[in-house]
């Protein structure tokens, strides 16, 4: 049941579980000051970390198929790359599968639906 792309996706939400709980724990919280994150590719053996500001990694987050992963990390299977910055680029799940999978298990989702209910 489980393919690769399944896994895949899986690697870049579990990056995604760990930021959101550093994004509690800033180091340096709004301003232009940036805050270490891990990337968010599919390669679960990458230990990249990047660097973005609160604002960019809220900007990120505001799309659960949105992903913030280093330069050059994104899998042409599964992201399309929609922005890169000096530090770091910003891709979304391709449409179907990949970008279902990703919003199902968007940690923000379940926030809003645990308030909502
Ligand atoms: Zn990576």
């Amino acid at each position: 049941m489980a393919d690769w792309r399944e896994r895949e996706v899986g690697n870049e939400t579990r990056s995604r579980d760990i930021n959101e709980i550093e994004d509690a724990n800033l180091e340096h919280p709004g301003g232009s000051t940036t805050n270490r994150y891990v990337c968010e590719c599919s390669d679960a053996s990458c230990m990249a970390t990047i660097r973005l500001t609160q604002d960019e990694y809220e900007q990120v987050r505001a799309n659960g198929a949105h992903f913030a992963i280093a330069l050059d990390h994104e899998n042409p299977e599964l992201d399309l790359v929609l922005a890169e910055h000096e530090a770091f680029a910003v891709v979304r799940k391709l449409p179907g599968f990949p970008a279902r999978l990703a919003r199902a298990s968007d940690p923000r989702v379940a926030a809003r639906v645990r308030v909502a209910s």
